[in-house]
């Protein structure tokens, strides 16, 4: 099978040819149909993180495709399913975090496509327990974005709990962002969407937001104050200038949840205490979403209350796609079919 490879995290990856895996206890064989490129892979493959994957591996956590093989004592998948493979790969199932519906904090997790192979390959096993049915309904394409990017975005604004008409400022328009902005609306929000780019606000009003903020042209936190301040704001972005921008534009009471995860190197950000204090205000993290948050976003698609901006690529052309989003062309996903 065709795989492209971190091979070493100061090299662009490899196209390989490898055998196909075999499915061992518990885990299934997946012909992958399509995989998301999301900014984590690009930081996989630099060893950007603190706990660095092993080269050589295959990145690729927005994996899609169908089952070709089944291990010994898979019974809940068969041949011919069609699944999602997503970041949270295996968690043990037993500890305090499993048992009680986050098993997205388990420490003993393994991550697909970073400490096991993912789905930038034609092939990849996966355990049976973790990958979730995509439903009719759901292309396999919008899938893979779903997989990544809809399902963090999806459980931020779930664990903001948002109240209809609150105002919840979107920081970072892009493969997670345009989902963000749609899952805000859902919830009933008053939606501002917080970017760079013109192109990328254009798209988040399409998407639904009621407010755009061009941050190179105004103070993002003062536009946003003007509106009334946020009663949340999601960090999407990989810079920390941007969290605290989003910190400063809640009103009291206002949350802060961050999910985009910078370089090692550069990521902290200054937490005023007064404001803080004085404001009521709460900083939460929240890492991808559970395999029921997937299937309930794939449920969400399925009814057509969500639309996914994806733009097709070659797994050969996997560096030139990595250049692609680091340029920031991308307006929101670009997604490797096979
Ligand atoms: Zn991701
Ligand atoms: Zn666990």
């Amino acid at each position: 099978m065709k795989a492209a490879v971190v091979t070493s995290f100061d090299a662009p990856l490899e196209i390989q040819e490898r055998p196909v895996p075999e499915p061992g206890t518990g885990q299934v064989l997946v012909r992958i149909e399509a995989c998301g490129l999301c900014h984590t892979d690009i930081h996989a493959a630099h060893g950007d993180w603190p706990v660095k994957p092993a080269p050589p591996f295959v990145p690729g956590h927005e994996g899609v495709g169908v089952v070709t093989a089944v291990g010994a004592a898979v019974t809940q998948h068969e041949i011919g399913d069609r699944v999602a493979i997503p970041w949270l790969g295996h968690a043990c199932g037993h500890c305090d975090h499993c048992i009680s519906g986050w098993e997205t904090l388990c420490e003993q997790q393994q991550n697909s496509g970073y400490a096991v192979d993912g789905g930038f390959a034609e092939y990849a096993v996966a355990d049976a327990n973790y990958v979730v049915t995509v439903p009719e309904g759901v292309s396999s394409f919008d899938a893979a974005p779903l997989t990544c990017a809809g399902v963090t975005t999806y459980k931020a604004i779930k664990v903001a709990n948002v109240s209809p008409s609150e105002r919840v400022a979107v920081f970072g328009i892009g493969g997670l962002g345009h989902l963000a902005v749609q899952y805000a609306r859902l919830v009933g929000a008053e939606v501002i969407a917080v970017d760079v780019k013109q192109s990328k606000l254009d798209l988040a009003r399409e998407l639904g937001a009621d407010h755009v903020v061009d941050a190179t042209k105004v103070d993002p936190a003062e536009a946003i104050a003007a509106l009334g301040g946020a009663d949340v704001a999601v960090a999407l972005t990989v810079s920390p200038g941007s969290f605290e921008q989003a910190f400063a534009s809640l009103r009291r009471g206002g949350r802060l949840v961050c999910v985009g995860l910078p370089p090692e190197r550069e990521g902290a950000m200054h937490l005023p205490i007064f404001d803080t204090v004085l404001g009521g205000k709460s900083v939460i993290g929240s890492i991808v979403g559970t395999r029921e948050d997937l299937a309930e976003v794939f449920r969400l698609h399925a009814l057509g209350r969500t639309k996914v901006i994806a733009e097709p690529r070659k797994l050969d052309d996997v560096n030139a796609a990595i250049d692609e989003v680091l340029s920031g062309q991308v307006n929101a996903r670009l997604v490797f079919e096979f």
